[in-house]
């Protein structure tokens, strides 16, 4: 009686507060302190789909849509990543799964590797291509955003290592294994699992892109594909663009005994921005369209640096290529907030600059190393 009576009272309290917290967070503002720590780092973002967003919408030309004038109908151009302090970035140069029946995954990367390149021509005084850890730290001295290629989605090799060759000699430096839809050698995150994880050839790929000092990345894969990828890998893995499943349940987000594992090996679980896999699952449940806040992406990332370390949380936000996107994260102009958040929550300057961008440049240069060798 005494139990339930009291259950009933815990209860009473806990959920008018759990709600009063979704409810009504207050707005983050900047302060002169968030500003100093957040340009006094490097912030290093794990996925950006801009390369993607500019072939759907902008025949893949920057006389089209010229990134140095503002482009609102995006996430990302050159004034907004300045206002955002972006010192390095993952361009992803994802191409659809569906070039696995069409046969032209390998073509079409290729093709989004020359957006890259021609962006960086083009806004010679704004990006300069990186292909090593020293390099990024080199390009971001000089006031430049350093530019690093990711390949989304293991389809883009067509079942080659020969490929994934080519693929780094362009001057990508990680591979998502999967992405929406199972390979012949991989199970993804959002199919049915078809191999039980990795086939005997997807754990090749993996030991050969340890070999040629290409990072791992995890995301979009199914758990068992998370957890075998770990047990191969010789070199720190990552998650692109990932979030925390004990927050929303989703497929895309990282279990707790996988965040577990990240301090061994030494890898980052870059935190997705994407509405969809940020609102916490009751939430999403009541309503698929609900935004969010920054409030919610800032629990992400405070869980996984509780569950995984601080060492092994980084940002990943998924800009132009989500549709919606948490209040006061619109855009690459706004990750400010996210360091004026973590000092609101008592993170240090030193812990902040290993979120923004400090731990997947250790990660990076982990997979240097291992290749080295
Ligand atoms: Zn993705």
């Amino acid at each position: 009686m005494i139990y339930r009576m009291l259950f009933a009272a815990m209860a009473a309290l806990a959920l008018p507060h759990l709600h009063g917290q979704n409810a009504a967070r207050p707005t983050v503002v900047l302060t002169d302190e968030a500003r100093t720590v957040h340009s006094s780092g490097m912030l290093f973002d794990g996925h950006n789909d801009l390369p993607w967003e500019l072939r759907k919408s902008g025949n893949s030309s920057f006389d089209q849509v010229d990134i140095a004038r503002n482009q609102p109908r995006q996430h990302t151009d050159i004034p907004r990543l300045r206002r955002g302090g972006v010192k390095a970035q993952f361009w992803s140069v994802y191409v659809s799964a569906d070039t696995m029946l069409t046969g032209d995954a390998l073509l079409q990367t290729m093709q989004q590797i020359d957006i890259v390149d021609r962006m960086i021509k083009r806004y010679p005084q704004t990006f300069e291509f990186a292909s090593s850890a020293a390099e990024i730290e080199r390009i971001v001295k000089s006031g430049k955003i350093a530019s690093m290629m990711g390949v989304e989605g293991g389809h883009s090799i067509e079942g080659s290592l020969g490929n994934l060759q080519r693929l780094y000699d362009r001057g990508c430096r990680y591979m998502t294994l999967t992405h929406s839809r199972n390979l012949p050698w991989a199970d993804s995150a959002t199919d049915d699992a078809k191999h039980g994880g990795l086939t005997a050839f997807g754990k090749e790929v993996v030991r050969e892109m340890n070999r040629l000092g290409m990072l791992v990345d995890l995301s979009h894969v199914s758990p068992d594909v998370m957890h075998q990828a770990i047990d191969i890998s010789t070199a720190p893995v990552i998650f692109s663009h990932s979030s925390a499943l004990t927050i929303n349940d989703h497929p895309r987000n990282v279990p707790d005994d996988v965040l577990r594992r990240m301090s061994k090996n030494g890898g980052v679980v870059m935190v997705n921005f994407f509405s969809k896999y940020v609102i916490p699952t009751a939430q999403r449940n009541e309503n698929e369209n609900a935004r969010g806040t920054i409030h919610d992406v800032v629990d992400h990332i405070h869980h996984i640096a509780t569950v995984a370390g601080v060492d092994h949380v980084g940002i990943g936000s998924d800009f132009d290529g989500v549709p919606r996107l948490p209040e006061q994260l619109e855009d690459v102009s706004t990750y400010p907030l996210i360091t004026q958040e973590l000092l609101n929550r008592g993170y240090t300057k030193s812990d902040i600059h290993k979120i923004l961008g400090g731990n997947v440049l250790r990660a990076l240069r982990g997979a240097e190393e291992v290749a080295k060798h």
